[in-house]
């Protein structure tokens, strides 16, 4: 089983303070929503979490399994299991999709994987996503629309088979047919691996897809609230100011 235990996270970026002392515990098979209001540090945590160098860690740890992750490189997290789907995935011209994967894939691996297992499960997740069969081999979201780059960044989760997971608004910008597609492509990982989720969205309808274990809301920095699914469906009809009243803090 993977745990991904977060404690008293303070993370800075271009020496301003974004998260404030962040406790959050992510296990195998337990899926996670994180909620809160733009701008208030959820896209931060995620980056922190996969090492992005923008993201500055001034105090606080986090480990998987026992293991320090701060001390890892990106490619190491990688490697150990963690997985990181974009908000604003980034174009790269010049590698195609199927090198980025295999050698991503090949990296966590004593042997390289065959070729014919590659093309076969490439094949599948690409079919699965209902994306344009000669995805492999078009550059790295190079000219994908929104919606294909999203549909990507599943199939890439897809193949690495991550132990933890983390979605940010991963569901923005897909129609509602895309969105089932997503959920159920998540879904069907999830239960194949055991894959542990946490997933950032505004969007109840993308919840009630992937039915979260626990919710969390991030104001400021700080988690306010956590509790169950419970709390999607109040954010969805009531918003968030509720809780500036509930908890006596201003959003
Ligand atoms: P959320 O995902 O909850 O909408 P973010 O984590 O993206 O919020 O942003 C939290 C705060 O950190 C915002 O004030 C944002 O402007 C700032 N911030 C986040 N990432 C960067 C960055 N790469 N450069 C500058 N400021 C950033
Ligand atoms: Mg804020
Ligand atoms: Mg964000």
């Amino acid at each position: 089983m993977a745990e991904l235990i977060i404690k008293d996270l303070h993370v800075s970026v271009n020496d301003i303070e974004i998260l404030k002392g962040i406790d959050l515990t992510v296990r195998s098979n337990e899926r996670h929503a994180l909620m809160g209001p733009n701008g208030n540090g959820k896209s931060t945590l995620l980056q922190a979490i996969m090492g992005n160098p923008k993201y500055i860690v001034t105090k606080g740890s986090i480990t998987f399994d026992g293991q320090d992750v701060l001390s890892m490189e990106v490619d190491e997290r990688s490697k150990v299991g963690l997985f990181l789907g974009m908000q604003y995935p980034s174009e790269i011209s010049g590698v195609t999709n199927s090198d980025f994967l295999r050698s991503a894939i090949n990296a966590r691996r004593e042997k390289p994987i065959s070729l014919f297992k590659f093309i076969k499960e490439m094949d599948k997740a690409i079919k699965q996503l209902d994306m344009k069969p000669d995805l492999a081999h078009r550059f790295l979201n190079d000219g994908f629309s929104g919606g294909e780059k999203k549909r990507n960044e599943i199939v890439q989760m897809m193949m690495l088979k991550p132990q933890i997971a983390m979605l940010d608004e991963i569901d923005s910008g897909l129609d509602v047919d895309a969105l089932r597609i997503v959920s159920d492509a998540i879904n069907e990982c999830q239960k194949e691996n055991g894959m542990g989720l946490l997933i950032v969205s505004h969007y109840a309808r993308f919840y009630d897809y992937l039915k979260p274990t626990h919710a969390h809301i991030l104001v400021d920095g700080k988690i306010v609230l956590s509790s169950d699914a419970s709390l999607v469906e109040k954010v969805d009809t009531m918003g968030y100011e509720w809780i500036e009243q509930e908890l006596n803090i201003t959003l």
